[in-house]
């Protein structure tokens, strides 16, 4: 195991949803400010190896690493509030843990032994958390366990945290994530469920050090000593945290109670800085706040699909992009409104495509299949002509390449081959080494994925907005702009303004701004790299371009 390490695990209970990943996140954020090194690490307990073949209905957004390894969405909060680029080390699944115990089994790995749960698959889990702390040569592991205690999933994650506490008492802590309702009716925050929470992981062999208690209003100190008492914590180390407006509020929130102090005190840590530095970060808050409670709005439509499904939320499924939005528009100093309008809606266009006139932008994300392309394709003629700032993104440019296709280069029936593969015109093709493995469906992990460079040609609206000519966004797709239609689609306005180093593959495409306010496109997805304290300069020229035209 790692020399001098530190391991915090933040485990949930009572029920999931509270923001387990924000506390996380903002942990290791107050850490950070206090001159650690931090490591976050999420622990998944689903049997998928990765989130990237799950629906995002399903799962909520698949977040995408410099490695390309798809990812759960936390992953996304925590490179936001850490500035960091994660690795596939700090990502583990059920799936992921399994198969490599299953296949070590099947090379003999095991040398004849029976291979069970434990303690095969809980060394598997510690090996990997070790791995991490290795390879990131950082001085604190933060080690998210997902679900909630008393999940059968996750049990096999809690024992693997309580062998690691047995092997290095001090230097490992639990943080367990609550939550007290107020039931309407009593008008009173109940603490039973937390305290029932906590029997349940003590009856895991686990105690916990410190109780984050969420809950929509503050914690009174009875409450606090109530918990204190019936579960064997002390009354400083339950931490307050009421709902709030900003989760970026969050570090500074605990900061109030004392959480950075209590757990370096708690893990004797030799090395710490009295004074936390959340200086940039209270500013990057201050200015959200300020957008926040300003007039200026900008109005910024979504046009998707992953919109209608029971009670599915759809901040899950794009999250990345809302908080991209947010950051481009708290840097432009507008307060963003978003509208989600399912494509669906638009498929025969006419009158109800007017609808769209009110916004000041419009935005199509990434997306799969056939549901509702018509629809897309005819918001995306409606945002050329009327000259409403359009930015498309993966899907939402492939579609913007085709619509452009059919409308101004008369190409009637130009489609993705995606969708139908005897168009006459498939201006977007499936890329060359995609075929074989759609065709033995080896669907997972398989796509083209992760960081690849591009280079932005002199003079363009991209070039303006990143100020340099190389650039490394990150990917997920498995079409492209087909290479033999690159030539037809210039002849007009169109400009493919990035493309890959070699300049076979299309990345960006724009029309110029003497005729089109803003109308950008990327096959990439730069959400995965938006921060809060450095926002992504393609989503800020769009959100200048639509405040700028505000209706
Ligand atoms: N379906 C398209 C492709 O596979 C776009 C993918 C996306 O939007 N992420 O290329």
């Amino acid at each position: 195991m790692k020399k001098n390490h530190k391991y915090i695990f933040v485990v949930g209970g009572v029920m999931s949803g509270v923001g387990k990943g924000i506390a996380t996140s903002s942990i290791g954020k107050i850490l950070q400010a206090r001159g650690f090194t931090v490591n976050p690490v999420k622990i998944d307990p689903y049997l998928n190896v990765d989130a990237g073949t799950m629906n995002p209905t399903e799962h909520g957004e698949a977040f995408v690493l410099e490695s390309g390894l798809e990812c759960d969405q936390d992953m996304g909060n925590y490179e936001r509030f850490l500035g960091v680029d994660l690795r596939d080390e700090d990502y583990i699944t059920s799936g992921m843990v399994y198969k490599s115990v299953i296949d070590r089994e099947r090379n003999l790995g095991y040398k004849g032994k029976c291979v069970e749960a434990i303690p095969h698959i809980r060394e598997e889990i510690i090996d990997r958390i070790d791995k991490a702390a290795q390879r990131n040569g950082s001085n604190v592991s933060i080690i998210e366990i997902g679900g909630t205690i008393g999940d059968y999933q996750n049990i096999m994650f809690i024992e693997a945290a309580r062998v690691l506490k047995m092997q290095k008492p001090n230097d490992v802590l639990f943080v367990m994530m609550s939550y007290l309702p107020i039931p309407n009716k009593l008008g009173e925050m109940k603490s039973k469920p937390t305290q029932n929470a906590i029997r349940l992981l003590n009856s895991y062999g686990v105690q916990p050090d410190i109780i984050i208690a969420r809950s929509e209003k503050p914690l009174d100190k009875k409450r606090k000593e109530k918990i204190a008492v019936s579960c064997s914590v002390r009354a400083d180390h339950v931490i307050s945290a009421p709902d709030i407006e900003s989760i970026y509020d969050v570090p500074v929130n605990f900061e109030k109670d004392n959480l950075g102090e209590i757990i370096l005190d708690l893990l004797g840590s030799k090395n710490k800085k009295k004074s936390t530095d959340l200086k940039d970060w209270k500013k990057f808050v201050s200015k959200s706040k300020k957008a926040l409670g300003g007039k200026k709005e900008v109005h910024i439509a979504v046009v998707g699909k992953y919109f209608d499904t029971g009670d599915f939320v759809l901040s899950d499924a794009y999250i990345s992009i809302i908080e991209a939005l947010k950051f481009s528009s708290y840097e432009v100093g507008v307060k963003p409104v978003l509208h989600w309008l399912s494509s669906k809606e638009f498929d025969k266009g006419g009158a109800k495509l007017k609808k769209l006139s009110k916004y000041d932008g419009i935005l199509i994300p990434g997306g799969f299949g056939e549901t509702g392309i018509e629809g897309k394709l005819n918001v995306i003629q409606y945002a050329r002509e009327k000259k409403i700032p359009y930015f498309g993104i993966c899907y939402g440019m492939q579609l913007a390449v085709i619509e452009y296709a059919r409308s101004v280069l008369k190409m009637k029936d130009a489609n993705t081959a995606e969708i139908n593969l005897n168009a006459k015109h498939t201006v977007i093709d499936i890329m060359p080494d995609q075929k074989e493995k759609l065709k033995n469906k080896d669907y997972g992990a398989t796509m083209r994925l992760g960081s690849y460079p591009a280079k932005l040609k002199k003079g363009t609206i991209a070039r303006k907005a990143y100020g340099e000519e190389k650039i490394s966004e990150r990917h997920r797709h498995r079409y492209e702009v087909n290479p033999e239609y690159v030539e037809q689609l210039s002849s007009g306005d169109l400009t493919f303004s990035g493309t890959s180093p070699n300049g076979k593959l299309m990345e960006i495409i724009e029309l110029p701004s003497k005729i089109h306010p803003f109308f950008l496109a990327v096959q990439f997805h730069p959400e995965f790299q938006a921060r809060p304290l450095a926002p992504h300069p393609l989503f800020t020229e769009f959100i200048k371009a639509s405040a700028k035209g505000k209706k």
